[in-house]
């Protein structure tokens, strides 16, 4: 049997109502608390209230820094640590997606890091971390139990990974902050967290233990499916999205991504397009030239299906229109993606340009 390592070291609690329910946790953290979220959402479903009153409960003093956008920036992330710095905070509670709580873990390295800058995120040393909690509010990224953090970097028009992992001490789960998420946040977020099993069952470090993760995470999605397609999101489906992707968060905590997340970072860039969707547009293509079909199929029989065309069919039915591209487009963006090694060696196969070339074509709305 091939090596491998396992950790995931947060601690997950799980169920609505969970923060007030454990509201004497928070005194172990510290005095004073950096809230990090996004503009609207976490003021609107409920979850900034009751991190607030927990707080207040407990008397620990806080500051919000609510600037953080989708896709997150390295500028926006410099200007959350400098906030935080002056606050002279003692831990951090991102609340949000995954770009709130992927930007916190950055703001975390520099604040405990006082004379660090955004650069030293990119280079491997060791660096210091606050304590951190995490109250994921989309169902997708999984990024309360995963190491990475991603940000745009606008001087080379992509989003990169920060090469230090920094997991959460804490994540707290309540289904109950999603119930008002609209439709297009629900199916590309579910999307994500369909890639990240997808993707992490398919890479070289797929390990017995991410494994048995991910075939959990493939069966629990697929009792979600028809109501994703129906568009009925109930409480239940709305618990089961969420389980999926923090599973799926401790799946790629131990495989990575591969393929489809290296190149949708072009089409987030350039395109606009939701970081789930990007992935999902691109997987039917993926799982077609992958070399590994036993794993495949075994993908295809965990989700209930019988082959990839009603893969292909179901993805269809919530992606609707494929966004247009130009052919000059995509080979540039096939020609990057032929430099990014970290995703490449993910996967188990050498893949040419042509082969990148294709998965986009086939998976876009060629002009
Ligand atoms: P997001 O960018 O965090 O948020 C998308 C939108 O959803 C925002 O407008 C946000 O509003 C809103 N929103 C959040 N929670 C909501 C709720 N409960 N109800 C209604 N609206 C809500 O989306 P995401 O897909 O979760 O995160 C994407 C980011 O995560 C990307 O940068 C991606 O690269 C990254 N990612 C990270 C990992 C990882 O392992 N760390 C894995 C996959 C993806 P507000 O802005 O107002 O809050
Ligand atoms: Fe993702």
């Amino acid at each position: 049997m091939q090596e491998f390592q396992y950790l995931m070291p947060t601690k997950i609690l799980f169920g609505q109502g969970v923060i007030k329910k454990n509201a004497s946790l928070f005194k172990e953290y510290g005095k004073k608390a950096l809230i990090v979220t996004g503009k609207h959402s976490a003021k609107k479903n409920g979850s900034l209230d009751d991190i607030l009153e927990v707080l207040k409960r407990n008397g620990i003093a806080y500051s919000i820094f609510d600037e953080i956008e989708e896709n997150p920036s390295l500028e926006t992330v410099e200007k959350g640590a400098d906030f935080g710095k002056k606050e002279k905070i003692d831990f951090i509670i991102a609340i949000g997606g995954g770009s709130p709580l992927d930007a916190a873990k950055a703001i975390n390295l520099l604040i405990a890091n006082e004379d660090s800058s955004k650069e030293d995120l990119y280079i491997l040393k060791p660096m210091k971390t606050l304590p951190r909690i995490a109250v994921p509010t989309t169902a997708g990224t999984g990024s309360e139990t995963t190491p990475y953090a991603i940000l745009t970097n606008h001087q080379k028009k992509t989003k990169i990974n920060i090469v230090h992992k920094v997991f959460f001490d804490l994540a707290l789960l309540d289904p109950e902050y999603m119930m008002a998420m609209p439709e297009a946040i629900t199916i590309n977020t579910a999307l994500d967290a369909l890639s990240h099993l997808v993707e992490g069952y398919l890479t070289v470090k797929a390990n017995l233990f991410s494994d048995i993760w991910a075939e959990k995470g493939l069966n629990l999605f697929s009792e979600c499916m028809d109501a994703l397609k129906k568009k009925n999101f109930t409480y239940l489906l709305r618990e089961k999205l969420l389980l999926v992707s923090t599973i799926a968060g401790m799946v790629i905590a131990q495989t990575g991504t591969s393929l489809p997340h290296g190149m949708g970072y072009a089409l987030t860039y350039f395109h606009n397009i939701a970081h789930g969707r990007a992935n999902a547009l691109l997987m039917k293509a993926f799982l077609e030239i992958h070399p590994h079909r036993e794993r495949v199929d075994r993908i295809l029989s965990c989700l209930g299906l019988n082959n990839l065309e009603e893969l292909g069919d179901f993805l269809d039915s919530l992606l609707g229109e494929k966004e247009k591209v130009t052919k000059d487009e995509i080979i540039a963006y096939a020609q990057d993606m032929t430099f990014n090694d970290l995703k490449l060696k993910n996967h188990p196969a050498k893949v040419s340009l042509e082969d990148i070339y294709q998965i986009y074509e086939k998976s876009l709305n060629l002009q």
